[in-house]
């Protein structure tokens, strides 16, 4: 574990994450945007850093976990950016793992070569680029059980495994640049979809004098079990220790599904396929940001869209 790790973004995911690779004995190092993140780690000894800049000069390893592509592109190539003309580009490994287009990860890719290419003063052999974007929400980011999706080049694959599992539970090796990300788009595109024909239906069930709890009992010894229904159930005292439980706080954002549907279909007309599904998905979850849920956990289509009661 002789490997400093630069952790960046230090979010609802990232902090787990980060806290995960202290556990498994790593030195990390971190940064966020966002001091009061920063806090927590400063108060409990964590070397902390104002730049992506500053974390690069001091990691052979960095992993970055930021909402939207427009964040990774500033961490890696704005002001102060982790490739923005260092003494050396010192790590020899970089993973992103928030949920971008396949096109931005390969777009990175080529950035990270390219400046290596251009600096050749670091490390002889090139820097290892993966794009890592996980599954498994919160939960499972705090107890170390996400599920990576990797693309790159196979060494570097097998190079951050070790890395990856003190992270999560399985690492899932997906092709070249930029793949991990394509998986992860098709992966939350079917949970959006998955969903909301589960809230639609145990909303109709209840139109039909069906309780929730027993339909739920119904579905998840029968076809229609899924994540939605056996996991992460929509549908408020049904499960507990579920978003729904809590007035849907916490967990995955409408804000971040509607982000990763428009990822999916923006990808979609890029090889000219359709996705009647995706594209509904994606208007319910437009809808329900613009009337003010894009906070809430992306489960509570339930109440807003089917049941019709959210404040
Ligand atoms: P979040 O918004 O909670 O955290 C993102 C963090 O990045 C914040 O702390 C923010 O301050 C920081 N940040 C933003 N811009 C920055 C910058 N320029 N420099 C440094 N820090 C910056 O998001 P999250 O829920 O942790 O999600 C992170 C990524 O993981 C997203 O791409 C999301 O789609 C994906 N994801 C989230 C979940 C989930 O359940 N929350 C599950 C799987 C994947």
């Amino acid at each position: 574990f002789n490997v400093n790790v630069g952790f960046i973004g230090l979010g609802n995911m990232g902090s787990h994450m980060a806290r995960n690779l202290i556990t498994a004995g790593y030195k990390v190092t971190v940064h966020d945007i966002n001091e009061n993140s920063m806090k927590k780690f400063s108060d409990d000894g964590i070397p902390t850093k104002q730049s992506p800049l500053e974390v690069s000069e001091s990691s052979d390893v960095i992993i970055t976990m930021l909402p939207s592509s427009t964040h990774v592109l500033d961490v890696y190539n704005g002001p102060n950016g982790l490739l923005c003309g260092g003494e050396r580009l010192g790590p020899w490994l970089y993973v992103d793992s928030s949920t971008v287009d396949p096109q931005t990860s390969r777009k990175i890719s080529t950035d990270i070569l390219r400046c290596h290419l251009k600096e050749k003063k670091g490390y002889a052999e090139s820097p290892m680029i993966l794009d890592a974007p996980v599954s498994g929400g919160v939960p499972a980011a705090e107890a170390g059980k996400l599920t990576f999706m990797v693309g790159g080049l196979e060494e570097a694959y097998l190079a951050a495994k070790p890395l990856l599992l003190a992270m999560g539970k399985k690492a899932i090796y997906c092709g070249g640049a930029g793949n991990g990300s394509a998986a992860k788009i098709c992966n939350n595109m079917a949970m959006a979809i998955s969903m909301l024909g589960v809230s639609e239906a145990l909303a109709l069930g209840q139109n039909l004098g069906i309780k929730a709890t027993t339909l739920t009992d119904i579905f998840n010894c029968s076809s229609a079990r899924c994540w939605s229904s056996d996991t992460y159930n929509p549908v408020p005292g049904v499960m507990e220790g579920v978003p729904s439980s809590r007035n849907y706080s916490g967990g995955f954002t409408s804000k971040l599904m509607a982000k990763d549907l428009d990822l999916a279909m923006a990808c979609a007309s890029g090889v000219g396929f359709k996705c009647p599904m995706g594209s509904e998905a994606l208007e319910i979850y437009r809808k329900l940001c613009e009337d003010g849920c894009e906070l809430k956990d992306f489960s509570c289509a339930f109440r807003h869209h089917y049941a019709g009661k959210d404040e």
